[in-house]
């Protein structure tokens, strides 16, 4: 009964495989879900900026520091979403192009978007 041991040793690798898939799409899923948290915070750091240099203009004041700590608070949220993209692509096997920032295989050698040389 070898030809059953083949398609035991076949279906057994096709359910590693389907497996591995459906955790990559999870993970994707879940590192989707958080850039999307992330850029929800972001909107409502922007709105409440807004209303706060409002306000101090209004009273006539100088900006105050909690704008500086929201505005560095933002750019931390955009480093993490940096870093959540870059999870994402490695997931995928995927690189991001220096010049274009197209995404290309992790074994391709130029970009196929725009040529250029990848490392
Ligand atoms: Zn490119």
């Amino acid at each position: 009964m070898e030809w059953f041991d083949k398609v035991k040793s076949t279906v057994s690798k096709t359910a590693k495989y389907t497996k591995e898939k459906s955790t990559e799409l999870y993970d994707i899923t879940r590192l989707t879900f958080s850039i999307n948290e992330l850029e929800t915070k972001i909107d409502k750091l922007f709105k409440n900026i807004g209303m706060l240099v409002y306000r101090d203009y209004e009273a006539g004041a100088e900006f105050s520091e909690d704008i500086d700590m929201m505005l560095k608070d933002i750019d931390a949220k955009y480093e993490e979403i940096s870093a959540i993209k870059d999870e994402i692509n490695s997931i995928k096997n995927v690189s991001l192009c220096p010049a274009c920032k197209k995404t290309n295989p992790n074994d391709a050698n130029f970009c196929l978007s725009c040529g250029e040389k990848l490392k």
